[in-house]
């Protein structure tokens, strides 16, 4: 028999059950101490760890869990501490920690602006931005990770410690005086990572895995020297460097990833798995190759027998000592076990891998390798009917739809009229006055609604009661807003539990789960819904809500839709088809939505793109084929309405400026954006752009619980009229409101409102 290392790059760290997140709100609400906290942490790693073992996984990953996030972990270790968390003489306890990831400990009144936070790389899970200004003073300090190094060995299994490679953490850095670039800081670093690697040795880890998923993105000018730099420096530590890339093909940084003195490599072989039979020719004689194999991002159980194929090809050239098996990169990013799931549909349950199965999937080719396939001939059928079954079945291969998609004439995919023809007809057919105050959906979802959802779903109130309670939380929720005098009325999205979800539920072709939870920040967690099949709609999703909204008031009640985009992004997709097909199968049904809409007499219709942004493509060769499906799917979804019909789109979470073009050709009527955190930069990169659809810039952001008064709204208006003409302008706030409570919400729109007249005001007195 054959040796074959094989384990995966990390493992979820929010517990079966959620267990991390009740942990952290229990503690930070007082409600129980520090010692509770860390051993519900060490209940929930002891748990992944024994899941690892149990599988038979040559290592467990250590260093992939965290209280909160594993950059922020890291930054500690190293002594990235921003003066105003203490700086160099800051101690590096839990305190620090969440003052540093949340702006406020417990215990104690201080409160402070946190690290920023945004997306890892092009996942649904966020990071905490480590600052470097002038004033941080890199110095390793013991800190988690060797203690759980310790712990994982004391406990018997042999550790694997994860960390953050030197040049992802650099890159994934901010210098917040912006004096240096990151990169300019590595000297600065490495004595801090050799340091903590120093550390390793001492607690007993054989080798350490650096993560650099950077490789898998256009590095910087400049990156690749400070890559070999790092890596030589090092390689002189006592651990053996294993190299971890992930995220997608290395392309010309495979040449580098090739160069750099590691002990091994691990390349994402399903997103190209000719980049890892090229790195079997090209490696060292003394280095190995670590194939991912079972994809770390996705639930669907693998085609075993390919994945095989492809690691007994590379086993024979390398030989069992040089060749490792694992996950495609950590399993962050799935939810923990299937076996969790309460009521799944039988059809699809089979098809699904989480953490816990594709450790199993995982030892099958290990052993496969070690022992040959007669070994494992029984989870090789397995794997094989799943293959079949999916490609056999019927939702998966929906004829009409295949059938319609395949119809689609080039004017499917335009209004009827151009937009310089449709605005006066709408605003002939709307009559609104200049600037129109409005809202982005929904209103806050109280603690009320959401007993009533779940008494609901658990079936302890009837539907007909819950129809009637809706539909009185939706007349309160207008008469607020008629009261606010708002102009154009939203229902308030109260039969929402989540703008993906509520629509999966109802989309063939589309699956929610009940506990697929992955970590999306901190204690925050997400459930993606799945996108197995050829999406279609069996019968309308939001009409009688709308229409029933729309019956109680005399001004426009928005109808409220998802895009095809958003609701793409934020749902485990298909991996059997490109994402552009299940683009289209979702446009096709949110286009029957919106007709179905129309035709009951809805005068707008917004559809939401939070997501457009975030799904842009990594690397920028990938970016402009993403832009053109995205977009023609987003129009195809909308363009059947009437000129008369306004089609309204919402968008946040980012930077705007470099996509007006795409934007623009969204060809919505009116666009709104998040931008009172930008200050109303994005006013000026959209006038300057010579975009000349209406525009809803938000003066209000609804992510903190401030209201802001009603000047500070009239001057974000008014920054945003000096560069764009009167008549396109819109007003609302940055996005929904649901996180809100009615408290916040009463007072910041009426201020809204207030500065919307206000500003009208002054355009009839200049007028
Ligand atoms: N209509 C949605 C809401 O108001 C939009 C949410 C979002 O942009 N994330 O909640
Ligand atoms: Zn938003």
């Amino acid at each position: 028999m054959v040796e074959i290392a094989s384990g995966i790059l990390g493992y979820p760290r929010i517990g079966r059950r959620r267990e991390l997140k009740w942990a952290l709100e229990r503690y930070w609400s007082g409600q129980s101490s520090e010692q509770d906290l860390q051993l519900a942490a060490r209940q929930i790693r002891q748990e992944a760890w024994q899941a690892q073992a149990r599988s038979g996984a040559s290592w467990v990953a250590v260093g992939d869990f965290s209280l909160y996030d594993h950059v922020l972990d890291l930054a500690l270790q190293l002594g990235a501490i921003p003066e105003r968390f203490g700086g160099a003489s800051a101690s590096r306890d839990l305190a620090t920690y969440f003052l540093m990831a949340r702006g406020k400990a417990p215990a104690s009144k201080r409160e402070l602006p946190p690290l920023e936070m945004t997306k890892w790389f092009d996942t649904n899970y966020h990071y905490l931005v480590p600052e470097l200004g002038p004033d941080v003073r890199f110095a390793y300090q013991r800190g988690s990770l060797v203690e759980q190094v310790l712990e994982a060995k004391a406990a018997g299994f042999s550790p694997r410690p994860v960390v953050v490679g030197p040049v992802s953490f650099l890159l994934l850095a901010k210098d917040a005086a912006r004096r240096t670039g990151p990169l300019e800081r590595l000297a600065e670093l490495l004595p801090a990572y050799s340091a903590l690697l120093a550390d390793l040795a001492v607690a007993g880890a054989q080798s350490v895995q650096l993560d650099e998923p950077c490789l898998s993105t256009d590095l910087p000018e400049g990156a690749a020297e400070v890559f070999r730099k790092a890596y030589r420096a090092l390689a002189t530590s006592a651990l053996p460097l294993e190299l971890a890339s992930y995220f997608g093909p290395l392309h010309e940084n495979l040449e580098l990833a090739l160069e750099l003195p590691v002990h091994s490599l691990h390349l994402d072989a399903l997103a190209a798995p000719e980049e890892a039979r090229a790195a079997a020719r090209r490696l060292g004689s003394a280095q190995a190759l670590s194939l991912g194999l079972i994809d770390g991002r996705n639930v669907w159980r693998a085609d075993l027998e390919t994945r095989l194929g492809l690691a007994e090809e590379l086993l024979a050239q390398l030989g069992s000592e040089r060749l490792m098996v694992a996950s495609s990169c950590s399993l962050l990013h799935v939810p923990v076990d299937v076996q969790s799931e309460r009521t799944l549909d039988a059809e699809i349950a089979p098809w699904l891998s989480f953490a816990n199965q594709k450790l199993s999937e995982l030892s099958v080719l290990a052993k496969g390798l070690r022992s040959g396939r007669a070994a494992v001939a029984e989870a090789l059928a397995a794997s094989r009917a799943v293959v079949a079954a999916r490609r056999a079945s019927r939702r998966g291969h929906e004829p009409a739809v295949r059938e319609r998609l395949a119809q689609l004439p080039p004017s499917a995919f335009s209004r009827s009229a151009d937009a310089a023809e449709r605005r006066p007809r709408q605003r002939i057919a709307l009559g609104l006055p200049p600037l129109p105050t409005t809202t982005i959906g929904s209103f806050p979802q109280t603690r009320e609604l959401r007993e009533l959802r779940a008494r609901t779903k658990a079936g302890e109130v009837s539907g007909a009661d819950y129809e009637t309670e809706l539909r009185r939380i939706i007349d309160e929720t207008l008469a607020e807003q008629e009261q606010l005098g708002l102009d154009v009325l939203v229902h308030g999205e109260p039969e929402r539990n989540d703008m993906v979800e509520y629509f999966a539920e109802q989309l063939e072709g589309m699956l929610a789960t009940s506990e697929g939870w992955v970590q999306s920040y901190g204690s925050r967690c997400v459930k993606p819904p799945l996108l197995f099949g050829d999406v279609s709609r069996p019968a309308p999703m939001t009409v009688r809500w709308a229409t029933y909204a729309q019956s109680r008031s005399h001004r426009p009640v928005k109808g409220m839709l998802t895009g095809p985009v958003t609701i793409l992004k934020w749902s485990f997709v298909r991996d059997d088809e490109p994402l552009e097909h299940s683009c289209r199968t979702l446009a096709l049904a949110l286009r029957d939505e919106v007709c179905d809409l129309e035709r009951a007499g809805i005068a707008i219709i917004q559809v939401d793109e939070p997501a457009f942004r975030e799904a842009l493509p990594l690397r920028k060769r990938d970016q402009a084929r993403y832009l053109d499906w995205s977009v023609q799917s987003f129009r195809l979804s909308t363009a059947a309405a009437r000129p008369e019909t306004q089609i309204h789109t919402h968008m946040c979470y980012s930077e705007f400026a470099e996509l007006v073009e795409a934007i623009r050709a969204l060809d919505a009527d009116v666009i709104s954006l998040e931008a009172a955190r930008s200050a109303m930069d994005v006013a000026v990169a959209f006038a300057r752009s010579g975009y000349d659809t209406e525009l809803g810039l938000g003066i209000w952001d609804i992510h903190s619980p401030r209201v802001p008064p009603a000047a500070e709204m009239f001057e974000l208006l008014e920054r945003a009229l000096s560069v764009l003409d009167v008549d396109r302008v819109w007003v609302n706030p940055d996005c929904g409101l649901k996180t809100r409570s009615w408290d916040e919400v009463r007072p910041a729109l009426a201020n809204l409102v207030q500065a919307a007249r206000a500003a009208r005001g002054r355009i009839r007195e200049s007028g």
